[in-house]
């Protein structure tokens, strides 16, 4: 996600640093130990744009613990404003990382989460990109030492070539699909979906949204 750099960017990102975590290495004694409590079901949101969903997700869903990961720093600012507007309804179960997805081993401990999601990840459409993409099997292969037993992927794209890509490398990892739909908001989970901001817009322009969710081991 491009957007223009923003004036005054760190200090906005020092007011939300409550909600931050600024050094993600303090999850690896207990990736839990950043809520309000520990009991609740651990999430990771990798590449939460300007984090609609993280927000909807932790304000309709109390028993989530969610983290909500962004590399570029001014698109995650958005995201952390957004959580903040909404107050206590998200500030015990929702926390945000800024930082690529290529370092999470570095910051969780194995077999700790109970559900990673993707939201429209960049699609890599060039063939020599596909190692890029964050269903390309050895990432696959990443989460499902970050899942616990029985823990789940859930992604959704608009993108059909991505989708067809993403079930290929489930399949060539051994992932069992729990559910597909091509067109979400069309399906028996239409109710209770909660929108990322790259759904609302393209819904909007007629796509349909693909969705998938996998148990990893
Ligand atoms: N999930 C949002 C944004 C989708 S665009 C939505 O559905 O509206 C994809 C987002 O993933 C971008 O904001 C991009 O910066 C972020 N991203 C891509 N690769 C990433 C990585 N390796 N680690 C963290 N974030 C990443």
């Amino acid at each position: 996600m491009r957007m223009r750099k923003k004036k005054h960017g760190a200090e906005r990102i020092a007011a939300c640093a409550d909600i931050l975590i600024e050094d993600p290495r303090v999850l690896m004694a207990d990736p839990s130990a950043v809520f309000a409590s520990k009991e609740g079901v651990l999430c990771l949101e990798i590449g939460c744009g300007k984090g609609s969903f993280a927000v909807g997700m932790a304000s309709e869903h109390p028993e989530l613990n969610i983290i909500a990961m962004e590399k570029v720093a001014d698109v995650c600012c958005v995201a952390l404003e957004r959580a903040k507007a909404h107050g206590e309804s998200c500030s015990n179960n929702l926390r945000f990382i800024i930082g690529d997805a290529s370092n999470i081993e570095e910051w969780f401990p194995p077999h700790c989460l109970d559900r990673i999601y993707l939201n429209f990840s960049d699609p890599w459409p060039k063939a020599g990109h596909a190692k890029r993409r964050l269903t390309y099997r050895a990432f696959l292969e990443r989460y499902r030492n970050l899942l616990k037993a029985g823990g789940l992927l859930i992604f959704k794209t608009d993108n059909a070539g991505l989708f067809d890509f993403s079930l290929e490398e489930l399949e060539a990892v051994g992932a069992e699909i729990l559910w597909q739909t091509r067109d979400l908001h069309a399906s028996d989970r239409a109710d209770g979906n909660i929108m990322t901001e790259y759904e609302k817009n393209f819904s909007e322009k007629g796509f349909k949204i693909c969705s998938v969710e996998a148990r990893l081991g």
